[in-house]
């Protein structure tokens, strides 16, 4: 689907140090990531950098690509504590859950994606340790958009259209 940003949200697509999370249309959101191969100093520097922008745009989840990065990893923050994943799986998944979504990379647009509602992924933390974790409800949609985002896939593949709407992402931020 072609997104058409409103005027009155156009400034939020502007990528710069204020608001530096790539944004549609940019090509690096449409690739396939590579898988981490073996964590890095660059790694750890990343994920730290990832925590940051995502904090400081109120996210709750966000994919290395979305920095400009087309590698596995991932972090995601159902609650306060971040969470980092590198080369992130889903093992197993299970029912339906439907919510409302939006994205750093499409900020503004909200609407409803179908997802499984309990999933297992296996992935590794930051330092290397193989990781397992079993999710239900909304830590488990974040880290299917996240992972989606490692595949190329947005939101808007998935969202139900009708339900589409434009809103202030951050309305006490401006
Ligand atoms: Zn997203």
């Amino acid at each position: 689907m072609d997104i058409v940003v409103p005027k009155d949200f156009q400034h939020l697509y502007v990528r710069d140090e204020k608001r530096p999370v790539v944004k549609i249309p940019d090509g690096v959101l449409r690739q396939v990531a590579a898988p981490v191969e073996k964590i890095t100093k660059r790694h750890v520097k990343l994920a730290d950098n990832m925590v940051r922008i995502m904090k400081e745009a109120h996210g709750v989840g966000i994919a290395a690509p979305q920095v400009g990065v087309s590698e596995r990893i991932i972090v995601i923050a159902p609650e306060k504590k971040p969470v980092i994943l590198v080369n992130p799986e889903i093992k197993e998944k299970s029912g339906k859950i439907v919510g409302q979504e939006g994205c750093l990379s499409i900020p503004g647009l909200y609407g409803d994606v179908e997802r499984f509602a309990k999933i297992s992924v296996e992935a590794y933390d930051i330092k290397g340790k193989p990781v397992d974790y079993d999710m239900e409800g909304y830590a488990a949609v974040i880290v299917q958009h996240e992972i989606d985002h490692l595949d190329g896939i947005l939101f808007i593949d998935k969202v139900d259209e009708t339900t589409l709407e434009w809103r202030d992402p951050n309305p006490e931020d401006e």
